[in-house]
């Protein structure tokens, strides 16, 4: 039975539509438009939510875990906690990260999650769904390597890489690689030949190796500021490449911690709103009172929204819908603008725009219902609305 839903406005995000209308078959939107242009099949159960917003659902390309629960657990009762903290905040597909790992728990984990991805069905419609992994290490600076241990960090090496990709079962989204580590151009080629986007982070590299990546097939940047040698303007290192290269896009933390307000709105200014990201990077303590956390094998303390480890910013406890409310405020952008780069940017980062990100016909019923104001009223994952 189709469903109709009715809303003030609707972001497609790329249009705003007034007195919106959107039909929904099999978990598939099937019209969208103007209420008074579509005509509704007599049967169809019809919602109205009135003055709320309607928006694609929002993804989140960078997350560790949420609800006390890390991605890396694998376990179907972990990722499911944190698949409903993040449905409750509006977001309808994620990319499970792992951190820097012992190989054989890093494999473990890959294979969980790789099946998590594999297996996803259609679900009650309660939980965020799985588009594929981001390898978030080991391939990164021992010079900005956050709160990475050390001595798991690798030499970028194929085959390596290779067995990391076996384990996931193929579903490897993103990797985040530091271009001046050794073998990191030829990875970031190879990885980008099987349609990985390799994303520039945790890294030292000057400018010429930062181009030469992107030269070799990076197209993305990962946390952009956090674990990067900073800008200098006489020597703008791997930012002077990120903020300035078109052919880039660039994720994020708007939590305020991570990158100071002022930052982010220069961020956007340099990015623009069509290659700007927004992601959480958040940890099992999302959602959790402060205290002590797990991020992969680190141990993690929580006091009043900041995370860290040794000292060192180790994640964030921020939600996407957040993010979204946050640069608005940060960068002066309207709801639409902030929306896009939670969905249709993302989605293009993972190549998936045709039926993610997006609010068109053919593509998945994945829907945040939101205020006008960007607070979640309810979250639609493929066509189910409960
Ligand atoms: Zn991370």
């Amino acid at each position: 039975m189709a469903t109709a839903l009715l809303a003030k406005r609707l972001f497609t995000p790329l249009q705003a539509i007034e007195n919106a209308a959107l039909l929904i078959d099999d978990g598939i939107i099937t019209a969208v438009g103007p209420r008074d242009h579509l005509s509704l099949p007599p049967n169809a159960r019809v919602i109205d939510f009135g003055d709320a917003v309607l928006a694609p659902g929002l993804i989140d390309i960078h997350i560790h875990g949420g609800a006390g629960h890390d991605v890396m657990e694998g376990a179907d009762a972990s990722l499911a906690a944190v698949e409903r903290l993040m449905a409750s905040h509006g977001v309808t597909s994620y990319c499970p990260t792992t951190v820097t790992a012992p190989i054989d728990a890093t494999l473990r984990s890959l294979d969980a999650m790789g099946k998590a991805t594999a297996n996803v069905g259609a679900g009650d419609g309660s939980r965020a769904r799985p588009l594929g992994i981001h390898l978030e290490g080991p391939f990164l600076s021992h010079v900005k390597r956050g709160v990475h241990p050390p001595a798991l960090l690798q030499p970028a090496s194929r085959e390596l890489f290779d067995r990391m990709w076996q384990a996931a079962g193929g579903h490897v989204s993103v990797l985040t690689i530091a271009p001046e580590i050794e073998g990191a151009l030829d990875l970031i080629a190879e990885a980008s030949r099987r349609g990985i986007c390799a994303s520039l982070g945790h890294s030292d590299a000057e400018l010429p190796q930062a181009r030469a990546a992107i030269r070799a097939g990076a197209r993305h940047a990962t946390h952009t500021f956090n674990a990067m040698r900073s800008l200098d303007h006489r020597n703008p290192g791997l930012l002077g490449a990120v903020l300035t290269d078109n052919g880039v896009t660039a994720d994020i933390i708007a939590d305020g911690v991570h990158v100071d307000p002022t930052v982010v709105d220069l961020f956007v200014r340099a990015k623009g709103i069509d290659r700007s990201v927004l992601i959480t990077d958040a940890i099992s303590a999302t959602g959790m009172p402060d205290g002590t956390y797990r991020l992969g094998e680190l141990e993690v303390q929580v006091h009043n929204g900041r995370c860290e480890s040794g000292g060192r910013l180790a994640g964030s406890v921020l939600t996407l819908d957040r993010a979204v409310r946050n640069i608005m405020q940060f960068a002066s952008l309207n709801l639409q603008h902030a929306i896009r780069m939670a969905t249709l940017n993302p989605a293009k980062v993972l190549g998936l725009e045709k039926r993610k990100g997006v609010l068109s016909v053919g593509a998945d019923a994945d829907i945040a219902v939101l205020s006008p104001a960007g607070e979640v009223i309810r979250t639609i994952v493929g066509g189910i609305v409960n």
